[in-house]
């Protein structure tokens, strides 16, 4: 019920304040409120101080409620004042301009009671002070509440207007003039009060607006940073691993460029064996291996920061004070890296290689710093996998030195610039010459000679070496048919060569064309070649073979010399690393040889020795029974050309060269 009464008085009132406008508008209100209604007090104290001494003379009880309005008027006005500069919440806004409405009413009755009882009981004189007081009050008032109009017309409608019709009423001439001058006025005054109104309103309202302009473009502006913040998130961070990524990296490093700031070393890893998983068991848990490796590289790099490059390389940045705990930190992180990953109920393995980079507060040095480190995991992933690898000085010049030789090797016709030298392999019993074994010898218009250990394994990875090495044999067996028919010809396959498809049927092919019988050919394999694709390797051999052409294990006693493919692989003779004969020439690796040679005896294959350098070594393998020998003692490789020579000299130059040997 009350609630009812208080919602039709708020309309009557104008108090509404349903939308965020209203509300603004209503407190503005209010607020001139604050600051005329203690003049308006002011005024009106003054106004009925005024009236009540000019009334003075006639001063009777009356004049008591005169005391009395004023003291309510000093009451209301120290309460205003005390308010003056509070800033109140809306209900008691509401209900403060509900009392003011109450307020207002109650003394413009009060005022007007007592003006009328004592412009009955007063003379013409008091009547026309009585008019005078009174009109200037009410207007006064009405102009200082114009904020709150339906207040402001109180003092009109309840003091102006009864002494205007008291005055109209009264039949006098001057009486009724004064009295519709006095309605006049009191028309114009509502008419200024409500234009007065209407422009606060409007001005409330604008200014409103622009406020909520204001607030919109401040949220909009908020909005645009936090879409802006956000995108260069996504663009430095690593969709999957949620990381930074490489351009993040790049910008971090450059940032401790420009600063000054303690030594940092730069780490590149790269992850051995992701490869296969990915293609193995599908790019989802390829996906999930990288997350697993970034969350387990953040466990160990907990004071730097790591960061994806791209596909399965993350780079760490370290801070640290040498190289040494940089290397210590990428080989715990490759630790955590080779614990097994388990999803589900699949369990991967995998491994990882790293380079670092020391760098102390240079900022030059820091800026080259990733290169760096990427030079070095070029080295370390040569050295295997697991391998740390600390960038030192030099490592660029032998990068650049590869990086040139690489390019020199995809020039197109670089075989033709690559020569052959050859070298007399000799059978130890009979000292006859059994083969020549073809060497490539290269040289490079800026490094000179580069020895075949040096650009052949290049070759094989930038997959240039069948073009060069079928020249080479074609060249090598257009030599070779010039020999006398019982020397053979001795020629190097690269792994690469033996593991790929029909490499067998090209070399048959080759060397029909050079017109050389199949069984004049020995092929040499080293056994890390069989590492690629065993199955492939042994299917070539196999067919080379059944033309009757000779297979011999290079190198056996250099890397692991595995029994298991002298079982499971036919070959026709093995080839005695020259570590072997040189350790043993110096008398510790004496038993290691004779160990090698009784084995080789056992399953029934001969051995040539290589690095047979002087008679000791000569001596030492002939009392060994080691079937052949190659090496400087016996024959340093030698061009087409002398080879010819040597090979129609022969028997008589190879006892030659025994006697010399043994001189
Ligand atoms: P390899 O097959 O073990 O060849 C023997 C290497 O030992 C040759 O080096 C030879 O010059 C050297 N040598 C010969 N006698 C002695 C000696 O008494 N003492 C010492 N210290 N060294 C001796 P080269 O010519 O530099 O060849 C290095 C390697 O390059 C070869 O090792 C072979 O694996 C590879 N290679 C050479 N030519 C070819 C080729 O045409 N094709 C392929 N695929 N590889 C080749
Ligand atoms: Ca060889
Ligand atoms: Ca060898």
């Amino acid at each position: 019920m009350w609630s009812r009464a208080q919602s039709f008085i708020d309309r009557l009132l104008d108090l509404q304040d349903g939308c965020e406008g209203e509300a603004a508008l209503l407190n503005e209100r209010f607020l001139s409120l604050q600051r005329q209604i203690p003049w308006l007090y002011g005024l009106l104290l003054a106004n009925i101080t005024g009236l009540s001494i000019s009334l003075r003379d006639e001063a009777n009880s009356v004049l008591n409620a005169a005391n009395f309005l004023a003291l309510m008027i000093v009451g209301r006005l120290v309460y205003w004042i005390r308010i003056r500069n509070r800033v109140l919440q809306q209900d008691r806004v509401k209900s403060e301009l509900r009392k003011t409405f109450i307020v207002t009413a109650l003394l413009c009755a009060a005022y007007c009671w007592w003006s009328l009882a004592r412009y009955h009981a007063g003379d013409e004189e008091a009547r026309v002070h009585i008019v005078l007081f009174a009109s200037l009050a009410a207007i006064g008032c009405s102009f200082g509440l114009s904020a709150f109009v339906a207040a402001s017309r109180l003092p009109l409608l309840l003091i102006a207007l009864p002494i205007s019709l008291e005055l109209l009423s009264d039949g006098e001439i001057a009486h009724v003039g004064m009295g519709a001058s006095l309605v006049l006025l009191i028309l114009l005054t509502i008419r200024l009060t409500s234009l007065q109104n209407e422009r606060f309103t409007l001005l409330v309202h604008s200014r409103f607006d622009v406020e909520l302009e204001r607030r919109r473009a401040t949220v909009a502006e908020a909005t645009a940073n936090e879409e802006k913040s956000r995108a260069r998130e996504i663009a430095n961070t690593d969709a999957l691993t949620s990381v930074p990524n490489r351009r993040a990296f790049l910008a971090s490093l450059e940032a401790l460029t420009q600063t000054d700031q303690s030594s940092i070393a730069v780490a590149i890893l790269d992850l051995d064996g992701f490869k296969p998983i990915n293609d193995t068991f599908g790019h989802e848990t390829g996906d999930q291996v990288l997350i697993e490796v970034s969350a387990r590289l953040k466990q160990i790099v907990t004071h730097g920061s790591v960061a994806r490059l791209g596909g399965d390389e993350f780079a760490l940045l370290i801070p640290c004070n040498d190289g040494a705990e940089a290397v210590a930190v990428c080989e715990q992180a490759i630790g955590r890296i080779s614990e097994q990953f388990v999803f589900g109920r699949r369990r991967l393995s995998l491994s990882a290689a790293a380079g670092v980079c020391f760098t102390a507060t240079d900022a030059r040095e820091i800026a080259q710093s990733l290169r760096r480190a990427d030079i070095a995991l070029y080295q370390a992933k040569r050295a295997g996998r697991g391998q740390v690898q600390l960038f030192v000085e030099g490592m660029d010049a032998d990068l650049q030195r590869r990086t040139s030789i690489e390019q020199a090797l995809r020039e197109p016709g670089v075989q033709n610039g690559i020569d052959l030298a050859f070298q007399p392999i000799v059978d130890l019993r009979t000292q006859e010459l059994q083969s020549f074994e073809a060497l490539a010898r290269w040289r490079h218009s800026e490094f000179g000679w580069i020895s075949p250990g040096e650009f052949i394994p290049i070759t094989e990875r930038i997959s240039g070496i069948e073009q060069i090495s079928d020249a080479l044999l074609a060249r090598a067996v257009a030599q070779a048919a010039r020999w006398p028919a019982s020397v053979h010809l001795s020629f190097n396959l690269s792994a690469v060569e033996l593991c790929s498809a029909n490499s067998a049927e090209k070399i048959l092919r080759i060397i029909t064309q050079g017109g050389l019988d199949p069984v004049r050919l020995q092929v040499e394999v080293t056994e890390t070649a069989f590492l690629t694709d065993f199955e492939m390797a042994r299917s070539n051999l196999a067919q080379l073979r059944s033309h009757g052409i000779k297979i011999v294990l290079d190198d056996f006693g250099s890397g692991f010399a595995s029994i298991s493919y002298l079982r499971e692989m036919a070959f026709d003779a093995v080839k005695l690393d020259g570590s072997l004969i040189i350790s043993a020439g110096k008398g510790a690796g004496l038993p290691l040889l004779t160990g090698v040679l009784s084995l080789c005896e056992a399953v029934g294959l001969p051995c040539i020795a290589e690095h047979v350098e002087n008679r000791s070594h000569l001596e030492m393998l002939q009392g060994l029974n080691c079937r052949y020998g190659q090496g400087y003692g016996l024959g340093r490789p030698m061009g087409a050309d002398a080879a010819e020579h040597f090979a129609w000299s022969a028997p008589a130059r190879v006892k030659d060269l025994f006697q010399q040997v043994a001189a």
